[in-house]
């Protein structure tokens, strides 16, 4: 069998990060460049198991500067999108090591802006950095090489852009922050487990998305002009004026209750119908972690959807986010609707 390559990117994140005064640890973490971190993860030298006993040849490209992934901004997404670009045919899969606290944006992003994968894209990190004593980074990293090189572990090329961390396997745009604590940082709370990395490796094949025959190309364009607007009793609306005034804003994720129910109230319905008339797009995403936008079942439901408003169905607020944000980018307004509402990547039933 040919060598397995594979492109591991460092971004930085708590994986890479240690103290800002050196063997403080009441100082706070920061990320630290490949350079200081690169030798103590053995599983990638050539004496470890990977190298040696399966072949694998691992090249490394770092950010410039590590970041935290909170200072993340599409500019970065647009930067990971050029690596992989331009290292696409001479790799057979790629590691993104990514901070926890955004990857299920940048995992949503990549996962919109890439068409045609045919390849294995697995975002990892740790919530201990690799040079702590109980650090989940070996674990994690070591599953994500699993999965970049499937078939050398008899696991099925998975084309997409994925998740893995803790022994769970998940679709990048469905998976989200659930924890900033628990080794199991995240989860996918309206969809299945793409991968269970326990003993054996149990994958379900048929979730996965078929490989495409297309050509393989991304689209770097993005248009970050929405806003979300957690609704609470009480909110007042009168800060609706504001955004319709705001030529800027082009979308407005309204973050509703249950099954995406709002009040009836016609003051609040009237706000919706006139940000409607300035020509946003407003779209319907429950507060609720897991669960779905069924606008029908409830009057204070239905209310809103004749405003026009959109629903996000049961999407993560991670993969609505980015997928407008990539929409509005790359088509014209009046066809977002339509695509919005499509299943792209698998991030909606
Ligand atoms: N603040 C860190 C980051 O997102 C948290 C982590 O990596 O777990 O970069």
């Amino acid at each position: 069998m040919p060598k397995k390559k594979i492109l591991i990117i460092y971004t930085g994140g708590t994986l890479g990060m240690g103290y800002k005064i050196r063997g403080d640890e009441n100082s706070p973490l920061i990320p630290l460049d490949w350079s200081e971190i690169q030798n103590s993860i053995h599983i990638f030298s050539h004496e470890g198991y990977f190298v040696k006993e399966k072949g694998i040849e691992f090249t490394f490209h770092k950010f410039n500067e590590a970041i935290d992934s909170s200072d993340i901004n599409p500019l970065h997404w647009i930067k990971i999108l050029e690596i992989i670009e331009d290292n696409y045919f001479n790799h057979d899969g790629f590691i993104i090591i990514h901070g926890t606290d955004t990857m299920a944006y940048t995992a949503s992003f990549l996962s919109f802006a890439i068409q045609n994968l045919t390849k294995p894209i697995v975002l990892t990190g740790s919530q201990l950095p690799v040079l702590h004593s109980r650090t989940d980074a070996i674990q994690n990293l070591s599953n994500a090489i699993h999965i970049a090189a499937s078939d050398l572990f008899g696991i099925k090329n998975i084309p997409e852009v994925l998740i893995c961390f803790n022994d769970k396997l998940m679709r990048g745009n469905r998976a989200t922050k659930s924890s900033s604590r628990d080794f199991s940082g995240f989860e996918t709370p309206s969809f299945k487990l793409l991968g269970d990395l326990n003993e054996p490796i149990k994958i379900n094949e048929d979730l996965i998305l078929p490989i495409p025959d297309g050509k393989f190309e991304t689209h770097k364009k993005y248009d970050t002009g929405i806003i979300v607007i957690t609704l609470f009793p009480g909110f007042d609306y009168k800060y609706f004026d504001t955004i319709a005034e705001d030529k800027n804003i082009k979308a407005i994720i309204l973050r509703t209750y249950g099954n995406g129910n709002a009040p009836t109230d016609s003051n609040f319905i009237n706000c919706l119908k006139n940000l409607v008339n300035c020509g946003k797009l407003l779209f319907n995403i429950s507060q609720c972690i897991e669960g779905e936008v069924l606008t029908e079942k409830y009057n204070t439901g239905k209310k809103i959807d004749e405003c026009g408003v959109i629903s996000c169905k049961n999407m993560t607020l991670e993969a609505a986010i980015t997928k407008l944000i990539w929409l509005i980018g790359n088509i014209e307004i009046n066809l977002i609707k339509f695509a919005f509402t499509k299943n792209l990547k698998g991030e909606l039933y």
